[in-house]
């Protein structure tokens, strides 16, 4: 790595402004949670109305690649961090050169194509499913072939929340599923017979100290995610080994800033499925629930930072809201806004398509299944009052 560019060399003073790039609800709420730490935030988003314009103190509107807009983002900014990982690899090289900016260029690079992601993981002996990887129709079939039947197959890039990516029942099916992924390369991996799903958020900062959340445990439907709960009620022995995973991941990626990993429980051992170098969705209790934020988390580490303290408060569960409960207009939310130890979280998202993630309700109890019942009987109950005007 070149020594050229600037590097963060201590804690960033009140007053210093924080860059982010995308101004998403990941870019909300980390604005959100540097504000108590006395930081501005600048963001970048093409999106003049995107989640994050009201709680900045500017938005800077453009493409994500438009130099003058990284130009002015570098020039305001004390420090840049992202919540959109898809930046070209010239916009980062032009933003580095001229400010801090955690995670690194390489880290995102790493973590924003599978093949790149799987291989990493792989060389440093981090769990992963079996799986090769395809360039086209037929070396799908024979990937297909040699690994076995059902597997998925996964674009290389740009995918997330299951989209580019489709199931194959039969090695025969390579070409239409080839066809509606319709990307260059891909990832085809064994279907993982798991019986759960979990994630660990890591942060780790500009000196390499390291602070783990608590291991969360997830439930998704029709591939994107819909309940997580914490703690995750599985074995402390898994709980200790998704932390030692995720500590090796972070030293390995010599991180700045949080990560999160999705892991696989299968049969006692755990695999990992996919890295996302940023907040999480599956960390969004941790604004209630736990004494630091997934969000503060995150500033305090670009920011230089110590590490704030991860000890979950309380037994929580997070629903998300997606854009189908907004189906007959805004949904009445005089049931959730009554609820003891509910908080709900809008995005402010002009625009409610179904699947989108609009929202999300966070539910905070004595114990983790009453966290989870409440939250998904407040959610059912939104869908009915939706329903019912
Ligand atoms: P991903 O986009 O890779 O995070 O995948 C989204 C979801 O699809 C995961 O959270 C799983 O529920 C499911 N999934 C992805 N890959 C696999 C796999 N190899 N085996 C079983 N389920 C998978």
């Amino acid at each position: 790595m070149s020594d050229e560019h600037p590097v963060s060399t201590g804690p960033l003073p009140p007053g210093s402004t924080i860059g982010i790039v995308g101004g998403g609800q990941l870019g909300r709420m980390s604005a959100l949670a540097a504000r108590p730490l006395g930081y501005r935030v600048v963001a970048l988003d093409p999106d003049e109305a995107c989640p994050a314009a009201g709680v900045v103190d500017r938005l800077i509107t453009a493409p994500y690649d438009e130099a003058r807009a990284l130009d002015a983002l570098a020039e305001a900014a004390d420090v840049v961090t992202f919540e959109f990982e898809n930046v070209p690899a010239p916009g980062l090289e032009r933003l580095r050169a001229q400010v801090p900016v955690h995670p690194s260029p390489e880290v995102l690079a790493t973590c924003r194509d599978r093949e790149l992601e799987k291989t990493f993981l792989a060389k440093h002996g981090f769990p992963v499913a079996a799986h090769r990887f395809a360039s086209w129709a037929s070396e799908l079939e024979d990937a297909a072939r040699a690994l076995g039947t059902p597997s998925i197959a996964k674009a290389t890039t740009l995918g997330y929340d299951g989209k580019g990516q489709a199931r194959l029942e039969d090695p025969e099916d390579a070409g239409r599923v080839f066809q509606a992924i319709g990307s260059g390369r891909v990832v085809l991996e064994r279907l993982v017979p798991f019986d759960a799903e979990l994630s660990i958020s890591v942060a780790r900062g500009i000196g390499g100290e390291r602070r783990t959340f608590a291991p969360v445990r997830n439930e998704h439907r029709h591939h994107v995610l819909d309940v997580t709960t914490a703690p995750s009620g599985l074995p402390a022995a898994v709980e200790r080994r998704a932390i030692e995973i995720a500590d090796g991941i972070a030293d390995a990626l010599d991180l700045v800033g949080v990560l999160a990993v999705e892991l696989f429980l299968v049969g006692g051992d755990l695999i990992v499925n996919e890295l996302a170098p940023r907040p999480h969705n599956s960390y969004h209790h941790s604004i209630e629930a736990c004494v630091t934020s997934q969000f503060e988390q995150h500033v305090r580490a670009v920011a230089g930072l110590p590490l704030g303290d991860t000890t979950l408060r309380q037994p929580a569960a997070m629903v998300n809201l997606l854009g189908d409960l907004w189906a007959g207009g805004e949904p009445p939310w005089t049931s959730v806004l009554g609820a003891e130890r509910a908080h709900l979280h809008l995005y402010g998202k002009r625009e409610a398509r179904p699947g989108r993630k609009m929202a999300h309700l966070t539910v905070l109890d004595d114990t983790v299944d009453e966290a989870r019942r409440r939250a998904l009987a407040l959610r059912s109950a939104l869908f009915h009052g939706a329903a019912a005007r």
